[in-house]
């Protein structure tokens, strides 16, 4: 099929994908614990629907020990053509009305200007209705090997890790295509090549034996609390650099955010300033990044004129791509042992260490999809980072070694919102993905064909 003819079918199909959307965005698809079973079920069965109506007759619920199943189907392309995997996830992100939404978020809500409102009209309802839309340009025949896997609870404990170690020859395939992503602006194509890690630690700080009459004692006496904020404000330098000794950045050579494109997709507040230095794609992408997330002491409105003798904090550090997280989370801790004032007890309790993850950039898919993502929208495409992590991924390579990842989607950085009120998706950004979709399978399986692939 010619690029031109892809992009007609792709917008052709747009109503009936925009109406699939608005169907997925009314189902309250939460797998958190708490949340009621029923949309969750409901979501699964209206998506499997969905897909076996576009070619994926195989499509079923599978089996897992726990949680809400994954989607899984195949698609037996031409003798010999490439096998991709498409990936996308079908729960969401709860939405209470004290993250302030203006418009109900269960509804999808067109706007002036021109996006689509609603909780998980971008992650990752987008990425469910773009591969939808990809078999449709194709009549549900496309010309490789098409495997589906659709997550069921990727925004909460994910069983997904555990399903993929349990089948990995599911998995066996040349290309994972993970649409949960997006360009950094709408109408800029990018290709996220690079997923920052995750380790996180409780440090508990002490400096007494028991609470102390804050008058009688205090002085001489230390609190605790002053001691940990003490502590916590040693990880940064005065601009709000990661101070910590032995963990790892790198350097970003990809495409960038401005200030004013974080400041307002973060709704960083008037007057306060961005920490850091540097570029914003560097902050977020190629540094470390640490915080506090989570902080247990006498809470107000038990407080009383007492020094309090114990605190703990939990720290949450972003470690950068191609670094370790054992020896980054090693980093951390010995930096909040040794930086405590006043000699005060510290003990640090590990809770997590997850791989960050690097896109191998040189093989035959990637390049495909570069072409293909910048043929849909006819410019060249750039590389972004994700702050995120995505422990799966390593689970993938590892089912299917040497497979290439194609990271992207329509959940534009700038504007989305995701996780946040008010999530968004531009329309305009599912239909290029669709097309880019597309073009990526046909110079696939043309790359095998030709022999050259
Ligand atoms: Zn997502």
């Amino acid at each position: 099929m010619q690029a031109n003819e892809i992009a007609d079918r792709a917008r052709a199909l747009m109503p009936g994908v925009i109406e699939d959307l608005e169907k997925l965005v009314a189902i309250p698809s939460i797998a958190f614990p708490g949340y009621p079973s029923e949309p969750m079920e409901q979501m699964g069965a209206t998506t499997l629907q969905m897909f076996r109506d576009v070619g994926f007759t195989n499509a079923e619920l599978m089996e897992v020990p726990s949680g809400y199943p994954p989607i899984y189907a195949e698609i037996e392309g031409p003798e010999g053509s490439p096998v991709v995997v498409l990936y996308a996830h079908y729960d969401v992100q709860p939405a209470p009305p004290e993250q302030g939404w203006t418009s109900d978020p269960w509804t999808a809500t067109h706007k002036d200007d021109g996006r689509i409102y609603g909780r998980g009209a971008a992650d990752d309802i987008s990425g469910l209705v773009s591969h939808l839309g990809t078999l449709r340009v194709f009549d549900g025949k496309p010309p490789c090997t098409v495997k589906l896997i659709l997550e069921g609870m990727e925004e909460t404990e994910s069983n997904l890790e555990a399903f993929v170690e349990a089948h990995p020859e599911l998995f066996a395939c040349d290309l994972f295509v993970i649409c949960d992503m997006g360009n950094l602006r709408v109408g800029e194509p990018a290709l996220t090549t690079a997923l920052r890690g995750d380790v996180a630690c409780v440090v508990t700080v002490r400096t007494l034996e028991h609470p102390l009459h804050s008058g009688v004692f205090g002085g001489p006496a230390p609190d605790a609390m002053m001691a940990l904020a003490r502590l916590l404000s040693t990880l940064h330098d005065d601009e709000g650099n990661v101070a910590i000794d032995g963990v790892s950045e790198t350097v970003w050579d990809g495409a960038d955010l401005t200030e004013d494109d974080l400041r307002s997709s973060a709704d960083v507040l008037e007057g306060v300033e961005l920490t850091g230095s540097g570029p914003v794609g560097g902050r977020l992408w190629a540094r470390p990044s640490v915080n506090a997330i989570g902080v247990d002491m006498t809470n107000i409105a038990t407080s009383s004129n007492v020094l309090i003798p114990e605190a703990r904090a939990k720290i949450s550090m972003r470690i950068v791509p191609g670094s370790e997280p054992e020896a980054e989370l090693d980093a951390l801790v010995a930096h909040l042992e040794t930086h405590a004032p006043w000699g005060a007890k510290v003990e640090v309790q590990r809770t997590k260490a997850a791989p960050p993850f690097l896109c191998k950039t040189d093989g035959p898919g990637y390049a495909a999809a570069r072409d293909a993502l910048a043929e849909a929208f006819g410019r060249p495409a750039g590389e972004a980072g994700c702050g995120g992590s995505i422990p799966l991924l390593r689970t993938l390579e590892t089912a299917a070694p040497g497979a290439e990842f194609v990271l992207w989607g329509p959940e534009d950085v700038a504007a989305a919102r995701i996780h946040a009120s008010d999530e968004s998706v531009d329309p305009s950004e599912i239909e290029k993905m669709i097309v880019a979709q597309a073009l990526l399978l046909q110079r696939l399986a043309e790359g095998a064909g030709s022999g050259s692939g």
